[in-house]
């Protein structure tokens, strides 16, 4: 067997531990006879996969008791609808601080349903930074502040919560969620699509504060209601079970490396190891203002563009995958999310010294 070292922005890379565990349960889950993927999800071993997979996360987050965990599925774009549906509780607006695609496309999704009020966007420095909270133009009035604490193809990410002056906090937390410890208690939803940091795609995470849930627009499905979803543990219909199941092992692994303490040094050690070297070669560049820098998605481009496709190249060869840029900016980027190694991200600063040298 040889396994690649994969950057890719998602589906990504998963801790082997975890892989080799789905490989030994496989065709017999826990003396059960059968694959977690032939299970009924109203059977007492599928339920006792998603209770102990919520527990888990409940602690390794440390989730307030007065929040909702749900699974539920149609990815994080679901939720850009779904947010407005369940949050605006009788008024008419929302804000979206837009630092990247992702935020500009739910604020794109959500103008469908509500008035949606750019309170600040990064566009015009082409997304490479936060704007400064000072010159966000919030509006009291406003049934939630949406940001996404890291944009996964512009590699900006927030290191602390903004102060919202009392308005539910809503955030994109897809590519950054379990990275390093977050205080919930500081936002009125988070919301994240599994296939970074939790496991395969096909389940996506909400936690919500309870008393924000409960009053949709007219004619919300039931599906589409978190009260509803929260009600019924997740299973108003069949869930994504496999998938729900490999993000529960996901969690016990975190919790084996030591919880989110230690995922975050050992995160912050990966992004500096990549990014110290980006910095001190002139052949790379990576434009994020320093302070707003992504610990997940290091996005780089080479002095000259051209030798984009040889860069690749070689680095295929060399056992490295995924690192060609999104296609909306060019160059390259490594995502280096929670099951990258230290030993992956010294591979990689290997390689593009090694380029330097024979290309540059
Ligand atoms: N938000 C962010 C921050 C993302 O990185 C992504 C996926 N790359 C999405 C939303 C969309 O996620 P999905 O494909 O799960 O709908």
């Amino acid at each position: 067997m040889k396994r690649i070292v994969n950057f890719s922005a998602g589906p990504a890379t998963l801790p082997l531990e975890v892989l080799q565990q789905v490989q030994a349960e496989l065709l017999d889950w826990n003396g059960s006879g059968m694959s977690v993927m032939e299970m009924s999800h109203r059977d007492k071993e599928f339920m006792s996969i998603a209770q102990a997979a919520e527990q888990d996360l409940r602690e390794v987050m440390n989730i307030p008791a007065n929040y909702k965990v749900l699974f539920m599925q149609g990815g994080a774009t679901a939720q850009f609808s779904l947010v407005p549906m369940n949050l605006l509780r009788g008024k008419t607006g929302a804000d979206y601080i837009v630092t990247g695609d992702w935020g500009k496309k739910a604020a794109k999704v959500a103008a469908q349903l509500c008035t949606v009020n750019i309170a600040a966007s990064s566009e015009a420095d082409k997304f490479t930074g936060i704007p400064e909270p000072s010159s966000w133009k919030l509006d009291p009035n406003a049934a939630y502040v949406h940001i996404t604490p890291n944009e996964t193809i512009h590699g900006v990410e927030f290191h602390t919560e903004p102060d919202t002056l009392g308005v539910p906090l809503v955030a994109d937390m897809s590519s950054n969620i379990l990275s390093r410890p977050v205080d919930v208690s500081k936002y009125g939803l988070i919301y994240a699509g599994a296939q970074k940091n939790i496991g395969p795609s096909g389940v996506t995470i909400v936690i919500v504060r309870e008393d924000l849930i409960g009053e949709t627009l007219p004619k919300t499905p039931a599906l589409f209601d978190y009260k509803q979803v929260a009600d019924n543990d997740s299973m108003l219909n069949t869930p994504p079970c496999f998938a729900w199941y490999v993000a529960g092992l996901v969690f016990k692994w975190i919790k084996r490396q030591g919880g989110l303490a230690v995922i975050a040094e050992r995160n912050r050690h990966k992004a500096a190891l990549l990014y110290d070297y980006i910095d001190g070669e002139d052949f790379y560049t990576n434009p994020v203002r320093k302070v707003d820098r992504s610990r997940m998605n290091v996005p780089f481009t080479l002095a000259n563009p051209e030798l984009d496709g040889e860069f690749l190249k070689g680095a295929k060869a060399a056992g490295l995958s995924g690192l060609k840029g999104h296609r909306s900016v060019g160059g390259m980027r490594a995502s280096i999310y929670n099951a990258m190694t230290i030993e992956g991200v010294q591979q990689l600063v290997d390689y593009m010294k090694e380029f330097v040298r024979t290309r540059g």
